[in-house]
């Protein structure tokens, strides 16, 4: 079942046209014909007729969804996490990309000139990247990987000199809005902004099969941003960031499985162990790149 025939199927054509189609279609930039049902489990929770009622009808706090509830660093943002992970660590080298992987000799070449060997490999590289670096790849493998699609999100920033919602975050449905969700991390910790501030992250989708018109895209979601309510033409603007994900949600269509695991299995056979969100090339979230990474550590050292 595709995931558009589970939408009218599960939720009835009103929700279907209202949010679920045209959110989706935002988010992930293919027709959701296109998409297999492979990729919801938590993500998108069931419902019943008495919980739309009530969440229609009142602010409800009901745990619907696996994000209902979260936990969130009080200091640093996000970044706080791998930060207290790379505490504990030796020899991290950052900015260093890889250009090669050389399979059969089992060396890394980067871009900076340094080469590195190993034994085993644990990589968190999207996959389709990390076999385009593969200078022996078999062709099996190599078709394979250029079936595996993805999006990209433009997240746009913005400090904003007063407080303009109690909300954590608001999906867009609307067809008038280039950005599909806002979120208000000010609201999440009082350190990611100055008091009496916002900090408001807002994400536009896209990918080769919707292409980014990136000309004017800021003024385009500030514009937005005044005419959702949530901000007043009188706002100002404290700080601006634009920061790319160019890969950020991995396409579940009807290559999505046969395709990876074409890849996977490859990598796994050469001592190439390949995790996390674009290394397993699936939709989860930090904890499951954690745990994954718990269990590579975990089977590498027996
Ligand atoms: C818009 C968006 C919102 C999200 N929101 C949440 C959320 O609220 N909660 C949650 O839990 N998760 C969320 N996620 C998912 C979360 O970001 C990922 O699950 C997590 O970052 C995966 O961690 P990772 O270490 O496996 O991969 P990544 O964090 O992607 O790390 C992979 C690393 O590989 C590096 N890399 C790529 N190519 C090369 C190369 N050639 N050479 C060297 N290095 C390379 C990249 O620079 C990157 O640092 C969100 C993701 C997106 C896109």
């Amino acid at each position: 079942m595709s995931f558009a025939a589970w939408i009218d199927a599960s939720l009835g054509s009103g929700i279907a046209r209202h949010f679920m189609k045209p959110y989706n279609e935002k988010l992930w930039t293919v027709p959701l014909e296109e998409l297999t049902c492979d990729w919801m489990g938590r993500f998108v929770p069931s419902t019943s007729l008495e919980c739309i009622l009530n969440g229609a009808l009142a602010d409800q706090s009901s745990n619907a969804g696996y994000n209902a509830t979260f936990s969130y660093p009080l200091r640093g943002g996000i970044e706080a996490l791998p930060r207290a992970f790379a505490a504990g660590l030796a020899n991290v080298h950052t900015n260093c990309e890889l250009v090669r992987l050389d399979v059969a000799a089992k060396q890394l070449h980067f871009k900076n000139g340094q080469k590195a060997c190993f034994d085993r490999l644990v990589t968190t590289m999207p996959l389709p990247a990390l076999i385009r670096s593969v200078s022996d790849v078999p062709g099996v493998v190599r078709e394979a990987a250029q079936q595996l699609r993805y999006t990209s999100v433009c997240n746009i920033n913005l400090g904003i000199n007063r407080n303009v919602t109690d909300k954590h975050w608001i999906y867009f449905p609307e067809p008038e809005y280039c950005f599909y969700r806002a979120g208000f991390s000010h609201n999440v910790s009082p350190n990611q902004a100055p008091e009496g501030c916002s900090a408001i992250y807002v994400e536009v989708g896209y990918s080769d099969w919707k292409p980014l018109n990136r000309s004017g895209l800021v003024e385009q979601v500030k514009t937005g941003l005044v005419q959702t309510g949530l901000l007043t033409p009188d706002d100002r603007i404290l700080a601006e960031l634009c920061l790319e994900i160019p890969c950020a949600y991995v396409i579940y269509d009807r290559h999505h499985r046969p395709c990876s695991e074409i890849v996977r299995t490859y990598l796994r056979e050469n001592g190439i162990v390949s995790i996390g969100r674009y290394g397993a090339w699936e939709y989860s979230g930090m904890e499951d790149a954690i745990w994954q990474g718990r269990l590579a550590a975990e089977e590498i050292m027996g």
